[in-house]
């Protein structure tokens, strides 16, 4: 029982990795009332995004919705609604709905957005972050398949050049996943389409990918992505995109109706309208125990916060960091209410990993980073997420399934949904000529071999 005689009101924004884990954590306290926000009446489990946009996985399969999940607990209240503003002083959220709702403990986990970093044209891309992303840039991947197929003049006009922007994990993750799509299903689908005649092209301007892991790890991602046919574009970035190009920052310009952005992200557009201090990335500075300097009732966690690390640093941007961050808010929160005090977030690392395609992966585990390629790097993977669906629901069973079928059998089964599809307008690039010499270059430069 709280102050006030009533039980003690947690107002959660965002059913992510740390929201959920707040949510789940403290639903199991009757005399705690929480009420949880999200503009989805899903979890959308982000890190198999990729996933579904390359039809390995249906959308079912990684997202969960909310009100089933609390279902069995009715000191919880779900709403679907987005949270348009915070006002940390009276302690309310309010949304688009016009509701204006008040807690004793405020948890903002409102997540990233993509962070185009002003290149003009942000919206002829395809980002990942979320689950809509990953079904249009699927529908987009099918639908030139199609298109090809239909009229082959058309992989001269870019058809079947992907460009992948940003050469991180989620970049490097989804240029492996998309080639074995091609290689795989679309060569089965469509045998008179030669899979050669498809390019995946990925830019960053970094001088490695996947740069937080080893050198070594750096050297054999590239290297199976290599021996793919994708094609590494190493110190470049991307200026300008187009309807149908792309103009690279040496000026030279690729044909492509695809470019899919995993260039970086920011804070979710809440963080500004929230009247907290923004730091890096937008995100909102926090202090060691996750609470903001001056709002002691008032958490922020996971993607939406900087949060200082033993390090001097801040903590990464991942899905572990987010659940942990949950569990600890909980905590601190059931803490409080009991008058007690309670420290520092602490981190368990458990290291970083990621899928380069099948049957490749690179993982560095636990606190001293131990390193890992090929099928055991693969299982590290797989323990790693499906730890992470831990924090959204009891069994992983679609998920460990597929993890299973993936390595075992040649390739899973594959998701062509065609749902969403759209007609592209081919005649919408005023820039297609002057691109088209530049595209006849690339291709006698470089052809896509497998
Ligand atoms: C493609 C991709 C792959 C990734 N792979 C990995 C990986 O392999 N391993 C790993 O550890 N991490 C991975 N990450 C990072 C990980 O997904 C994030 O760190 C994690 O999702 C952050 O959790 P969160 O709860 O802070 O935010 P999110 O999971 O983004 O949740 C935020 C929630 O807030 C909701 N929301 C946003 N704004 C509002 C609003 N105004 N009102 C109401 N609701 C709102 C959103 O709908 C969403 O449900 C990946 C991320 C991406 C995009």
């Amino acid at each position: 029982m709280h102050r006030n005689g009533q039980n003690p009101h947690v107002v959660i924004v965002g059913g992510g990795f740390a929201g959920m884990s707040v949510a789940r954590s403290l639903a199991k306290h009757d005399d705690v009332n929480i009420t949880l926000i999200d503009k989805n009446p899903y979890h959308q489990f982000q890190p198999l995004l990729y996933q579904v946009a390359t039809c390995q996985l249906a959308s079912p399969d990684i997202a969960f919705p909310h009100r089933r999940l609390f279902r069995k607990h009715p000191n919880v209240v779900v709403k679907q609604a987005e949270v348009t503003s915070v006002d940390p002083r009276a302690m309310t959220v309010t949304t688009n709905t016009g509701e204006t709702i008040q807690g004793d403990y405020l948890v903002l986990a409102a997540g990233s957005q993509p962070n185009f970093f002003r290149v003009p044209g942000d919206e002829h891309t395809f980002p990942l972050y979320s689950l809509q992303d990953a079904e249009r840039l699927r529908a987009r991947i099918l639908e030139l398949f199609d298109a090809a197929d239909r009229d082959p003049k058309l992989i001269d006009e870019g058809a079947l050049n992907f460009i992948v922007v940003g050469g991180g994990a989620t970049g490097t993750e989804v240029a492996g996943a998309l080639s074995d799509l091609i290689h795989g299903a679309m060569a089965n689908e469509y045998p008179h389409l030669s899979a050669s005649a498809a390019r995946i092209y990925i830019f960053d301007h970094g001088t490695a990918l996947l740069a937080p892991f080893s050198e070594s790890a750096h050297s054999y991602t590239a290297r199976v992505l290599q021996q793919d046919g994708v094609q590494l574009r190493l110190g470049l970035g991307i200026k300008e995109v187009g309807p149908g190009h792309v103009t690279i920052s040496d000026g030279s310009t690729i044909l492509s109706r695809t470019v899919i952005w995993g260039g970086g992200i920011m804070a979710a557009p809440l963080a500004a309208k929230s009247g907290l201090p923004q730091g890096r990335g937008g995100r909102i500075n926090v202090q060691p125990d996750l609470t903001v300097e001056g709002f002691p009732r008032v958490y922020v966690l996971g993607d939406f916060a900087n949060i200082p690390s033993p390090d001097g640093g801040t903590f990464p941007q991942l899905g572990s960091v987010a659940l942990q961050n949950g569990q600890w808010a909980a905590k601190a929160i059931r803490a409080d209410i009991e008058g007690k005090p309670f420290g520092s977030f602490h981190y368990h690392d458990k290291g970083i990993m990621a899928m380069i395609n099948h049957g490749h992966a690179v993982a560095e585990m636990g606190k001293h980073h131990h390193e890992m390629h090929g099928h055991i790097a693969f299982a590290a993977w797989l323990g790693i997420h499906a730890y992470l669906m831990t924090g959204v629901r009891d069994r992983s069973d679609a998920f460990m399934d597929w993890g299973w079928d993936y390595v075992s059998k040649d390739r899973t089964s594959q998701k062509l949904d065609r749902s969403n599809t759209s007609k592209i307008n081919w005649g919408d690039d005023d820039q297609v000529e002057a691109a088209d010499s530049q595209q006849q270059k690339e291709s006698e430069l470089q052809p896509a071999s497998r």
